[in-house]
C-alpha cells in the first residue's frame, strides 16, 4: 500500500500532433491531492510514521504542503503548515480541506520556514518541499510505472523548482536501467534556478523569482539536481510565462485536466512545434498541481508580456 496512486499513462493524440512525435502523458495532476508531490511526501511521511513520528511540519503553501496534509490525514499524524501572509485564500482553504493546522506567519517564506523549524519537537518530522533522499525514491515510483507499461521513452520532459522531481525521475530511470533516456528539464525563464546553476557549474542562489509559476520558484536548486546534471543527460530548457500560461489552457481543452503554469511550463515545451522533433517517443510528466484556478490564469494572461 503506498498513499500515492498509479497514474495513467496515455499517448496524447492533440500533443503528438503539436510536436510531431509520439507524446506520452504520465497523469500525476490525477494524484489525489492534485500533483506528483504526493510521491515523494508520502513515502517520507510513511518512513517517518514507521519510525515513530507524532506529527509532521511543512513549511509549503503550495503542493508540497497539501501532500503533507494529505499524508498526515491518510496515516493519522497532525500536520501543521506554516505558510507566509502571501499564501492565497485557496491554498489556506485547501489546506484545512486535508485537515492540517495552518499557521500564518511573516512576510516571505523565509520567515515561515524559520517558524516551522521551532515547531519540530524530537518526536515530529519535517517534511522537506524537494531536498530529501526519501523523496526522490518516491518520485522515481513515476518511472517504474511507465517500465511496467512497457513504454520505454526516447526522452522525458519535466518541469524544475527545487530540483526534487528531476533528482527522483533520474533515480528511476537509472534504477530500471534507462541511464541512456535523456531528461528535457524545462523552467520558466524568471525561475531558471538550474540553468543559472547548469550555466554555472555550480549552485546559484537567483537574486528574486519572477515567475506565475510559483511552484518553481525555489531560489536554488538542491545540491542533488547538480548530480543528475553529471551522471545523466539533462538538457535545460527555458519557456515565458506566457507559453506556461497558454499551455494551461490548451491542455484543459485538449485534456479537460486543469494544472498549473509550474506544469504548463513542461507542457510549453511539447506544444512548440520543432521543440520534440529528434525523439520518436517523449513522456511528458504532467505533473499536476492544484493550487491555480482557471480564473488565475486568464488574469495571469492579461498581466504577462
Ligand atoms: C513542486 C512542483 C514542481 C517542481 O518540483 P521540484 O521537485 O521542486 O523541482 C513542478 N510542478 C508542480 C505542480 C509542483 O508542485
Amino acid at each position: 500500500m503506498t498513499l500515492h496512486i498509479h497514474t495513467p499513462l496515455i499517448e496524447s493524440r492533440p500533443l503528438s500532433l503539436a510536436a510531431g512525435s509520439n507524446v506520452w502523458l504520465k497523469l500525476d495532476a490525477l494524484q489525489p491531492c492534485g500533483s506528483f508531490k504526493l510521491r515523494g511526501v508520502g513515502h517520507a511521511c510513511e518512513v517517518h510514521h514507521a519510525r515513530g513520528a507524532r506529527h509532521f511540519v511543512s513549511s509549503s503553501g503550495g503542493n508540497a504542503g497539501l501532500a503533507v496534509a494529505y499524508a498526515g490525514r491518510k496515516l493519522g499524524v497532525p500536520v501543521t503548515v506554516v505558510v507566509p501572509e502571501t499564501t492565497t485564500d485557496r491554498a489556506k482553504d485547501l489546506l484545512r480541506l486535508e485537515g492540517a493546522k495552518v499557521v500564518v506567519h511573516g512576510s516571505s517564506w523565509q520567515e515561515a520556514n524559520a517558524l516551522a523549524q521551532t515547531l519540530v519537537g524530537p518526536d515530529d518530522a519535517f517534511i522537506h518541499p524537494f531536498d530529501d533522499p526519501l523523496l526522490w525514491a518516491g518520485h522515481a515510483s513515476l518511472v517504474d510505472e511507465v517500465a511496467e507499461a512497457g513504454m520505454k521513452p526516447d526522452a522525458v520532459v519535466l518541469s524544475v523548482g527545487g530540483g526534487g522531481l528531476l533528482s527522483g525521475v533520474v533515480e528511476g530511470l537509472q534504477r530500471n536501467g534507462w541511464g541512456d533516456v535523456p531528461v528535457l528539464a524545462v523552467e520558466t525563464e524568471g525561475a531558471a534556478s538550474l540553468h543559472a546553476a547548469m550555466q554555472a557549474g555550480h549552485s546559484v542562489e537567483l537574486e528574486r523569482i519572477a515567475s506565475v509559476a510559483t511552484s518553481l520558484g525555489a531560489k536554488r536548486v538542491a545540491d542533488q539536481a547538480l548530480v543528475c546534471v553529471q551522471q545523466h543527460p539533462v538538457h535545460s530548457h527555458l519557456v515565458s510565462d506566457r507559453a506556461a500560461l497558454e499551455a494551461c489552457e490548451r491542455f484543459l481543452l485538449d485534456h479537460r485536466v486543469l494544472v498549473e503554469p509550474a506544469c504548463g511550463a513542461a507542457l510549453a515545451l511539447a506544444y512548440a512545434p520543432g521543440a520534440l522533433a529528434q525523439y520518436q517517443n517523449v513522456l511528458v510528466v504532467v505533473c499536476g498541481g492544484a493550487t491555480a484556478t482557471l480564473e488565475q490564469i486568464q488574469a495571469w494572461l492579461q498581466q504577462v508580456d
